[in-house]
């Protein structure tokens, strides 16, 4: 090593820490690009207020609004679509799904979670865009029929009627809806209203295949006046609800109002499949805490 090489390496060399210290000040600190969903949509925001769709997993995709969930599940027989979002949220659905991708007239099954008007209130509007076919549960397809919410709703009477849906077909419990190869589940979930409806089905990408539960609100809310312990049987079904989702098991839960299910948590720590924990089981017991706070409020005095 000639003289000059040297000089310049002991250059080099005292540089180096210096150069790496400026480094460090100016550089950006390093952790991963913001998922496009977190940087647009907040925690528990506007209903009507569209973000970008994005793969959940294999052949789901989040198609809904910042606020109100629907997920698109592919096939190559055609498409299922759960939940519809408002009438007005309908049309940013509608745009996620093309943005995704996929044509909505290759939609061949509507479906939903429940029968109020912030998940089912474009369901009219997807129909008619869509000319896919319409499956509920009994109580949830009378609401969708008629558009007024059913009397044993325990937020009947609290919101405008929905633009009915023409022609709805009946689900029954546990029994797979089919488009190709595609079977989503039906599971029963009374509680937050009777015709609620929880869905399980498998996505894939390659071997690895996960468990994906649309979870369905089970949140005790209803109108002032109305009590969940003056109405025994519904109370023993919503918790009967509760131990449904937990006996499902999933790797993948999402639900109807997507910070619910902390979504933008969830993808900011780098998806929503998060590997180890029992999202339906920690649902499940969430649920049950909610509902016991619910009734010891119900026993104090009004
Ligand atoms: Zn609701």
């Amino acid at each position: 090593m000639g003289q000059a090489m040297s000089v310049k390496l002991l250059a080099l060399a005292t540089l180096l820490p210096l150069a790496g210290a400026q480094t460090a000040s100016i550089a950006p600190p390093r952790s991963a690009p913001l998922h496009p969903w977190v940087s647009e949509c907040k925690d528990w925001d506007e209903w009507d207020k569209s973000g970008p769709p994005f793969k959940v997993y294999g052949n789901t995709w989040y198609v809904g609004t910042c606020g109100i969930s629907a997920l698109l599940v592919t096939g190559p027989r055609g498409h299922v679509l759960i939940d519809s979002g408002t009438d007005a949220g309908a049309e940013a659905v509608l745009a996620n799904v093309a943005r995704a991708g996929f044509k909505p007239r290759d939609i061949k099954v509507l479906l939903s979670s429940h029968e109020h008007f912030d998940h089912v209130g474009g369901m009219a509007r997807l129909q008619q865009a869509t000319g896919a076919k319409v499956l509920a549960s009994p109580v949830a397809a009378s609401v969708l029929r008629t558009g007024k919410d059913s009397a044993e709703d325990p937020q009947a009477g609290m919101h405008k009627p929905m633009r009915p849906v023409a022609k709805v077909s009946l689900l029954r419990n546990g029994q797979a809806v089919r488009v190709g190869p595609l079977a989503l589940t039906p599971v029963f979930t009374p509680g937050h209203t009777p015709g609620a409806t929880s869905w399980r089905w498998q996505s894939c990408e390659g071997a690895d295949c996960k468990t994906i539960v649309y979870a369905d609100s089970l949140s005790p809310v209803s109108r002032d006046d109305y009590r969940f312990s003056d109405h025994p049987a519904y109370l023993a079904a919503f918790q009967r609800s509760a131990d449904r989702i937990e006996a499902i098991g999933c790797d993948i839960l999402i639900a109807p109002h997507p910070s619910a299910s902390s979504m933008r948590a969830l993808l900011q720590g780098g998806g929503l499949a998060s590997v180890g924990s029992r999202p339906c089981e920690a649902h499940a017991r969430t649920v049950r805490a909610n509902l016991m706070l619910r009734l010891i409020k119900e026993k104090q005095p009004r």
